[in-house]
């Protein structure tokens, strides 16, 4: 473990400060330098972001910051092992991957009336009055007119269990034991896209909020009906993420039965955010924990670090360590922009890199190539104190949003 000096908070960062990029130990510096702040963790797979840095453990004291979150509320991956091995699947993957394509909407789209939820048997006993009237509370529709919240509501509706587009994607893949694994990356779609706006744009009009180093980290206070407002949205729009997952997750399944021609069985589901707020106690301080591109390690956890679509991924146990406010890497992490993947590497570099892989290997999908994301070997050798591996995953198939 390495830390930064010089700061209000303590900085604590799982690589060397030395391969961290100047804007991203800037933005570390801001965060550490909050005075809400009680510290920061840095993941191996740190790079900049908007305000806080992706790959960051912020955890502060009665404040929250809505930037710090991002602007996918919720973002996260689920995994689920099937009785499948190799063996099971078909020489060529094509067949499987235009079925999956069919039966998850990707990039944009939605559903086009709403997921069949019942036909899917998604969470029997679920709330969903009580989820979809935490809705109607949503602090954004004091301000939409009626029309608004109707039409807003109907396309958190559609877009229930679809992927959306960029990084997020659904994958086949095979442990060590040659098992066949589902796997998908995605989060609150549109829905939470504008509620994390809002309230960022809210927090930045602050008065306390005024003299920041970087106001992209505008805070809310706890105890101000600002805060109270922000939570309940944050945590409808983590919940939907959660949904979304798992909408989408059995849709993935009945794809992959159909494409096969046969009965699958499934182990239960590993799901986590990487992108959310939880708040969390530590030496009986109560803080407010967010991770903007980490995972939660409490109690032994199950955790899911992807690496990119020709590196694979990995399942992991969280071993608890406090330093780290409990958390770990939430992937590889960009090495370099999209702007510069598409500057650095041709179409033939992506077909090498994903040599293997039922996936798009066009222009359109450079900015994934596999070299664009830092080397996952050496993000995992970097958190042997914060994860085990239960699980090397190597990618069969991909499909991008
Ligand atoms: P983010 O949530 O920050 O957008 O991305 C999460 C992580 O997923 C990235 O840091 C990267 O390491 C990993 N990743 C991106 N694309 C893929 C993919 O297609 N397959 C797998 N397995 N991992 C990916
Ligand atoms: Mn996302
Ligand atoms: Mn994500």
């Amino acid at each position: 473990m390495h830390t930064l000096t010089g700061t209000a908070a303590p900085v604590r960062l799982w690589t060397d400060p030395e391969s961290v990029e100047p804007g991203a130990l800037t933005q570390l510096r801001n965060c550490a330098n909050l005075p809400w702040t009680h510290g920061v963790a840095v993941m191996p797979d740190v790079h900049q972001g908007y305000g806080a840095t992706v790959g960051s453990v912020v955890a502060m004291r009665d404040a929250v910051s809505p930037g710090a979150v991002g602007v996918d509320i919720g973002c996260g991956m689920s995994a689920v092992r099937t009785d499948l091995t190799a063996g099971d699947l078909p020489d060529s993957l094509g067949r499987v991957r235009a079925q999956v394509e069919r039966a998850v909407p990707v990039g944009r789209a939605g559903h086009r009336e709403g997921p069949d939820l019942a036909r899917l048997g998604i969470e029997r006993g679920y709330d969903w009055t009580g989820f979809w009237s935490g809705f109607e509370r949503l602090h954004h529709l004091d301000e939409a007119s009626w029309t608004d919240a109707d039409a807003l509501r109907a396309k958190a509706h559609r877009q229930l269990g679809s992927l959306g587009s960029g990084n997020h994607f659904l994958e086949l893949c095979l442990d060590g034991d040659d098992r066949v694994w589902l796997m998908l990356h995605s989060g609150s779609r549109g829905i939470g896209n504008i509620l994390a706006n809002l309230h960022i744009e809210r927090a930045k009009q602050l008065p306390h909020n005024q003299a920041l180093p970087d106001r992209d980290l505008a805070v809310f206070l706890s105890g101000t009906p600002a805060m109270d407002a922000y939570r309940a949205d944050l945590y409808w729009a983590q919940e939907y993420a959660r949904l979304n997952r798992r909408v989408m997750m059995e849709l993935f399944k009945a794809a992959l039965g159909r494409g096969l021609g046969r009965t699958v069985a499934f182990e239960p589901e590993v799901s986590c955010h990487h992108n959310y707020v939880s708040e969390e106690t530590y030496d009986g301080v109560e803080l407010i924990v967010t991770r903007k591109g980490a995972i939660s390690t409490e109690g032994g956890r199950k955790g899911i670090i992807p690496g990119s679509m020709g590196t694979g991924s990995f399942i992991v146990s969280g071993l608890g360590n406090p330093q780290s406010y409990r958390s770990a890497s939430h992937g590889a992490g960009r090495r370099m922009s999209r702007a510069a993947a598409r500057r650095q590497f041709s179409v033939a570099d992506l077909q090498a890199q994903t040599e293997g892989v039922e996936c798009r290997k066009d222009a359109g999908v450079l900015d994934e190539i596999p070299g664009a994301y830092k080397d996952l070997d050496t993000v995992m050798a970097a958190q042997t104190d914060l994860v085990r591996v239960e699980h090397r995953l190597r990618t069969i198939l991909c499909v991008k949003g």
